[in-house]
């Protein structure tokens, strides 16, 4: 049988929200409202994402590599990771973050040449220009990033999904994958609309067994 895993990036292998904490600390202005504003969705993360950053003055390279260097990972994702290549067992990351600070982040602890699907960043000169190649117009979750149309694509290529994630951008992807690990709101979100899940804490948790 053909598995594929799936793994959100921020607060499941970062240990805390990675792009939240980045705006939280350079951004000027009411990010709190376009944050709120996309928690009662008012408007979508494409939005939210974009206004945010445009709120950031003065975002560099430099910027950016000064903040990187505060996150850090969930160490265990590394050890699980190194068994998955070891055991040639595909993986992706999904996100509704940004690639150009998801590779930074993995760079720091070794980690090269992980598949990531996500939004992408990059700079035009002065401008940080975020564009999101996978996006979906049908979906209600309306993330840059869609990760229940990423599961349905890698869905024909394999028997089996399994996803791991921990918040609102694995929501509309729950209940389409065939084994889901959940914690903190993802959890909650299973818990209350009856979705089967295994809750876990890091991802020593996690056994695949093929
Ligand atoms: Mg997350
Ligand atoms: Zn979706």
């Amino acid at each position: 049988m053909s598995i594929c895993i799936l793994s959100d990036f921020d607060g499941t292998i970062t240990t805390r929200d990675g792009l939240y904490s980045f705006i939280e600390q350079y951004a000027k202005g009411d990010w709190e409202r376009i944050e709120q504003d996309w928690v009662d969705g008012k408007i979508s993360s494409k939005e939210c994402l974009t206004e945010e950053f445009k709120l950031v003055p003065n975002l560099s390279e430099e910027l950016i590599e000064n903040f990187i260097q505060t996150i850090s990972i969930d160490e265990t994702f590394i050890n699980f990771y190194q068994k998955l290549v070891e055991r040639q067992i595909d993986f992706y990351i999904v996100s509704d973050g940004i690639d150009y600070f998801i590779n930074r982040i993995l760079e720091k602890y070794g980690l090269y040449g992980i598949k990531t699907i996500t939004n992408h960043g990059e700079f035009k000169g002065e401008y940080f220009e975020i564009t999101f190649p996978n996006d979906n117009p049908v979906c209600s979750n309306n993330a840059g990033t869609c990760k229940c149309k990423v599961l349905k694509d890698l869905k024909k290529n394999y028997d089996e999904i399994i996803y791991i994630g921990d918040g609102a951008s694995d929501f509309c992807v729950a209940d389409k994958a065939d084994i889901l690990y959940a914690k903190k709101r993802l959890l909650k979100y299973c818990q209350d609309k009856g979705i089967k899940c295994i809750s876990y804490n890091n991802f020593e948790d996690i056994n695949i067994i093929v």
